[in-house]
């Protein structure tokens, strides 16, 4: 085996939980640590830990982020009821995807992994379609109100400054009906027009940016403009990258998707990205082939799969038994990191391995070496035939040794 390649500096590495975590330790053993001489800053966030420090460690690992500008994260669970009670939890600590993303006041991209055998829903889609959701603010914290009878609704704007308060009329019920107020932030609008303009231009793809200015004129166009404000002091940048921006109104960027070749950035409000996102990932494929990346307005950067901890998978190794679970968006999620982490530190030794990783694994599914999920999606069956697919750790070691053939 040739020399190891050197990684200038530290990339922070997050673990886990589930079959998530079991993928993510043999990803490390068969592909990174063989090859690669990095400095790793370790944080352990399986919720056991995180009880253990009482989620200390998960502000931490984003103070780490942010101080070293890249990370890479295993899935890890979001305790809900059902396990605050199987982990014999104190608290039910909060998602740790939300600690980081306010910690980096990031914003999430997803984008799809493409493999000539494993063909889209869209036949026009050859190229990722890569989807930023604006993940603060609007009907994700609105004040809703269920009206019972006749009365009026009104929104009433006090100034801290004690001067004379706006009213406006929402409506005038009638009868029985509901209201909702919701509100969103100069501050969190601008981070995310930048997030989206910086991860444009270090992807180098065109932005869109989609919205209803058209309904919403005060609160849609406070979005546009911004957006319109960002991209003029990038204008230059924009040009020397070859790309554009491009702001379009929401039913049209929609209609348009659905002819569209790919190999763009759109940019999303939350309840847009929250619904175009879930249809672009399964548009594409497998949850498996989804990678996720946040994004802070100045180019901090963590990498992740968008998929979870694979719970019923889990079950299954927990019993001794094989899975065939798709680590190919976690790998994703450590070439990410290696990638920023070369350009950042000038190495393109760093970013030609990690190329190098991702062909070997995009290959390996085309020529037919494929996890289940997969195999169900050439086959066209509910349930993958059977010997149409390998096991995890098998499909790791076919694409080490792949990798082993091409640096
Ligand atoms: P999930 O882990 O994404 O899995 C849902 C289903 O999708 C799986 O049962 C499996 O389907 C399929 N799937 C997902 N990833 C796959 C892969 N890599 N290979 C093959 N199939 C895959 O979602 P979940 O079961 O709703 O959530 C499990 C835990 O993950 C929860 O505790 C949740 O809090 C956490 N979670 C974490 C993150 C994160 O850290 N970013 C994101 C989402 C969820 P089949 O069973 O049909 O094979
Ligand atoms: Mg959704």
């Amino acid at each position: 085996m040739a020399e190891k390649i050197k990684v200038k500096n530290t990339i922070v590495e997050i673990d886990g939980d589930e079959m998530a975590r079991v993928m993510w330790a043999w990803i490390k053993e068969y592909l990174i640590k063989p090859y690669v001489d990095v400095n790793l800053e370790y944080y352990d966030l399986a919720l056991p830990k995180r009880e253990e420090t009482k989620d200390a460690i998960t502000l931490d690992a984003a103070k780490a982020i942010a101080k070293h500008g890249v990370g890479c994260k295993c899935a890890t669970i979001t305790p809900d009821k059902a396990r605050v009670e199987e982990y014999k939890l104190s608290k039910q600590w909060t998602s740790p995807n939300a600690t980081l993303r306010a910690h980096l006041d990031g914003t999430i991209f997803r984008e799809p992994i493409i493999c000539k055998n494993i063909k889209p829903a869209v036949n026009s889609w050859k190229k990722p379609i890569i989807i930023g959701r604006h993940a603060y603010g609007d009907e994700y914290k609105a004040a809703e109100f269920t009206v019972p009878a006749p009365g009026i609704v009104e929104l009433v704007y006090k100034p801290a400054d004690g001067s004379k308060p706006t009213t406006l009329t929402v409506h005038e019920f009638k009868g029985p009906g509901v209201t909702m107020g919701m509100h969103n932030t100069e501050k969190s609008v601008r981070s995310f027009a930048q997030a989206s303009m910086t991860y444009a231009l270090q992807r180098k793809v065109d932005l869109w940016f989609s919205a209803k200015q058209t309904i919403l004129k005060q609160y849609d166009s406070y979005f546009m403009n911004i957006f319109q404000e960002e991209f003029n002091k990038r204008k230059g940048d924009f040009e020397k990258a070859g790309i554009i921006y491009w702001y379009t109104l929401i039913d049209d960027t929609v209609a348009q998707i659905m002819k569209h070749p790919g190999g763009i950035l759109w940019a999303t409000k939350n309840r847009d990205g929250d619904v175009m996102s879930d249809m672009i990932a399964s548009g594409f494929g497998s949850l498996g082939l989804m990678t996720s990346v946040l994004v802070s307005p100045d180019g901090k950067m963590e990498t992740e799969a968008a998929h979870g901890t694979v719970t019923r998978h889990y079950r299954q190794h927990q019993q001794g038994k094989k899975t065939s679970t798709n680590p190919t968006a976690s790998i994703f999620a450590w070439t990410g990191a290696l990638k920023r982490r070369g350009e950042l530190d000038n190495t393109p030794d760093v970013v030609k391995f990690a190329n190098a990783l991702e062909d070997a694994n995009v290959k390996t599914i085309e020529s037919g070496t494929v996890t289940s999920d997969l195999a169900r999606l050439i086959h066209e069956t509910p349930k993958p035939p059977e010997g149409s697919y390998v096991d995890t750790e098998q499909f790791i070691k076919v694409i080490a040794k792949r990798l082993e053939s091409n640096i």
